[in-house]
């Protein structure tokens, strides 16, 4: 999704609600967070549900969402705003965030330890009881219409090797973690997204916790949610079921030949 895309309360995804299946108390810690002014933070692996979880969330609140992908270009002027040169002479033009902090829109930073300290520090000022957003450069201080709501999210597994967020900014949030579901409720997300029946939808959530283990023999990403209803859509559009294993799920992940081979393995022995 763009940084500039705005979905706005009933009007996502074609006016549809976002289908979310909870699974853990994080809708009502959200609402709490929502209804405190408190920002949040959504932990868990890429995939998992993070990006549809605000979404459900924004819908359910009737706030506008802004999401913005952070990423180690990402500038403070990328979010705050710049000047523009028009012919007439130079024009301020609000960034992504300052746009949700008019606004009042819950505001999502996804996978926000890409993005470089002094970008984050920006937030700062936000997340605090005095909720406002300094332009440096045209001396405004824009205070967070109600509804504002600061949202990053965060792989915690991926990132430790690199990237931490440091101390000061992790204290301003409330976590919530957000793992894989388990696996009734993954089959139940995999038929509904892919439109894939009850058992080869089961069974590829199966074949995910198998390959999820060889995380232990190196596997770097595991296979996500979002992996599976790939791979079953593709099944559902005619793929014989190994070869969309093949393309859905385990080239994807690896390059490692013996890696690959295993989750081969393993696709033969859910499969037979
Ligand atoms: P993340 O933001 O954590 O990378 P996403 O929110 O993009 O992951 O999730 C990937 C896909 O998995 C979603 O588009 C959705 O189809 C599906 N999904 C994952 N978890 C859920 C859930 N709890 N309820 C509904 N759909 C889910």
């Amino acid at each position: 999704m763009s940084a500039d895309e705005l979905i706005k309360p009933g009007e996502g995804r074609a006016g549809d609600k976002p289908y979310y299946l909870p699974s853990g108390p994080e809708v009502g810690i959200f609402e709490q967070c929502h209804a405190s002014k408190l920002a949040a933070m959504l932990k868990g692996p890429t995939g998992c549900g993070k990006t549809r979880f605000v979404e459900y969330m924004a819908w359910h609140l009737g706030r506008p969402l802004v999401t913005i992908p952070c990423h180690d270009d990402l500038t403070a002027s990328d979010l705050i705003g710049r000047y523009l040169i028009r012919h007439n002479g130079t024009e301020w033009q609000d960034g992504p965030l300052t746009r949700a902090v008019r606004e009042g829109a819950i505001c999502y930073l996804d996978e926000v330890v890409e993005a470089r300290q002094d970008t984050i520090v920006v937030l700062h000022a936000l997340t605090d009881h005095r909720r406002i957003l300094p332009i440096d450069k045209t001396g405004e201080t824009v205070r967070a219409a109600p509804g504002f709501q600061l949202v990053v999210s965060y792989n915690p597994g991926y990132q430790r090797m690199m990237k931490d967020l440091k101390p000061s900014t992790r204290q301003r949030f409330v976590a919530m973690d957000l793992d894989f579901p388990a696996a009734g409720q993954e089959t139940r997300i995999v038929m509904q997204e892919s439109g894939a029946d009850e058992a080869i939808s089961r069974a590829l959530v199966e074949l995910a916790h198998r390959i999820r283990s060889l995380r232990d023999r190196g596997l770097a990403e595991v296979p996500s949610t979002r992996l599976l209803i790939a791979t079953a859509s593709l099944i559902g559009n005619g793929i014989p079921v190994k070869e969309a294993c093949y393309a859905g799920l385990i080239s994807p992940l690896s390059d490692d030949e013996s890696l690959v081979g295993a989750m081969h393995d393993l696709v033969d022995a859910t499969f037979v």
